[in-house]
């Protein structure tokens, strides 16, 4: 008997017949012996509608209150799937985050899990129960409901995997596996047998939403095994696992796309000691998220600096730079909300060289001009005009042959 955690996302459960598609296959693994715990995001749409419903009574709602909305969604669809297990005569409970003894920090709407007491799930699980639990919530130390940040299902799944040390961690979504770019945007993309944790981190945080960044980073930390795999037939998918040398036989593993990030310039900024260290000082104090940054060659004792942030995060950013502008001395901030960030991924870079070049050769090919690089061990990255991103990850897809992944090498 083997302990499996189920997550089915919110595509997989969007209406009456998906529930009881998704009902099956769980009582299958139950009726094959094992122990289930399931993870569900909200049905469909629901918790864009929310958002949609909440930003029409008022522009910028309370955190705390946000967090109270959308984590009704979960809630209707792990009763709702306990309800259908019960009509096939299984035994079944649901738990919402807090009940599952799920724990987090105080960042309402994008809160980290910081504790798991699983006892609670042993229990019914000892009683021969399947477990349904809650996605994307779980409760503040003042006892508040919080929620994990888009996408945060993912999350509490592999979190679960790792405090039940669960045997395995299946997420169940609309696509069969990890592909070497969005499948729904580049129709020649190639499904992968398996990706590297730390391949799958980079896709992940740099626009590859198929899994959430964070619960690849539980995964990685925890060592849980991951499998992405399809909830509407039963086609293996793809594991994501520790590194194994043979991956780095293939330089590219797969290309993402970000199209929700700006760009901030910070023009002639007197260029001294310690005025950078202000700078991020001070949007550090205003928890925005910044990445790629580059400073100009200085002219004139003035040079510019450029960094991106998370498109949601630019009204923090503005409050923040805004504030400072006269005080650092600088001419002024421009903020570009029309760029995308692009990026090649693959452990196989490590070991290859010219791989800079076959891209920046690919996009300049197609005339589309970069605005920014950042790169590690084994990403590229680029900024470059939105309205090219769809075609920039096209003609990357195709430069490093990411169609071909799956034929035998000669
Ligand atoms: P769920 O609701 O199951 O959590 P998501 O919509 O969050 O599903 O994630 C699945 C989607 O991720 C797919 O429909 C696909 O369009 C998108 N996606 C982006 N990049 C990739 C990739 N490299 N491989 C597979 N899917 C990807
Ligand atoms: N329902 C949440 C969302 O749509 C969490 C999730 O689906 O993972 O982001
Ligand atoms: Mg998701």
């Amino acid at each position: 008997m083997a302990l499996f955690v189920q997550k089915f996302g919110g595509s997989s459960v969007a209406d009456a017949e998906c529930m009881q598609r998704v009902a099956q296959r769980v009582y299958d693994t139950r009726a094959e012996g094992h122990e289930v715990v399931v993870v569900l995001s909200a049905m469909g749409k629901t918790t864009d509608n929310l958002i949609q419903l909440a930003r029409q009574v008022n522009a910028q709602p309370d955190e705390r209150e946000m967090d109270m909305l959308l984590s009704t969604g979960e809630q209707v669809s792990v009763s709702i799937l306990a309800m259908a297990l019960h009509a096939m005569g299984a035994e079944a409970v649901s738990l919402t985050g807090p009940q599952a003894g799920i724990s987090t920090d105080t960042a309402h709407t994008k809160a980290k899990i910081t504790d798991i007491q699983p006892q609670r799930i042993r229990e019914q699980l000892d009683r021969g129960r399947i477990v349904i639990v809650c996605g994307f919530q779980g409760l503040t130390p003042t006892h508040d409901i919080a929620t994990l940040g888009r996408g945060g299902s993912d999350t509490t799944a592999v979190a679960l995997a790792a405090a039940l040390q669960a045997d395995r961690c299946q997420i169940f979504t609309d696509v069969d596996g990890v592909y070497t770019a969005d499948p729904r945007q580049v129709p020649q993309a190639s499904k992968l047998d398996c990706i590297a944790y730390d391949e799958m981190l980079e896709l992940a945080s740099l626009g590859a939403k198929v899994l959430q960044s964070r619960s690849v980073e539980f995964a990685k930390k925890y060592h849980v095994e991951l499998e992405v795999l399809t909830s509407f037939d039963r086609r293996p998918g793809t594991i994501v696992k520790d590194e194994v040398t043979e991956m780095e036989h293939i330089i590219v593993r797969g290309v993402a796309a970000d199209k929700n990030q700006a760009k901030v310039t910070i023009q002639h900024v007197p260029d001294r000691p310690g005025v950078a260290a202000r700078l991020f000082k001070e949007l550090a104090a205003a928890n925005v998220n910044v990445d790629m940054i580059v400073q100009n060659v200085s002219e004139k004792g003035q040079t510019d600096i450029s960094f991106t942030v998370p498109l949601d995060e630019v009204n923090r950013t503005r409050t923040a730079v805004d504030g400072l502008i006269e005080e650092i001395g600088a001419a002024g901030a421009f903020y570009d909300v029309d760029i995308a960030k692009i990026s090649i991924v693959g452990v196989g870079m490590r070991s290859h060289s010219g791989v800079a070049f076959r891209m920046f050769d690919a996009l300049s090919a197609h005339k589309i001009n970069v605005e920014m690089i950042s790169t590690s061990e084994i990403k590229i990255s680029v900024v470059i005009r939105s309205a090219y991103a769809d075609q920039a990850v096209q003609v990357l897809h195709a430069a490093f042959e990411l169609d071909k992944v799956n034929e035998p090498v000669s």
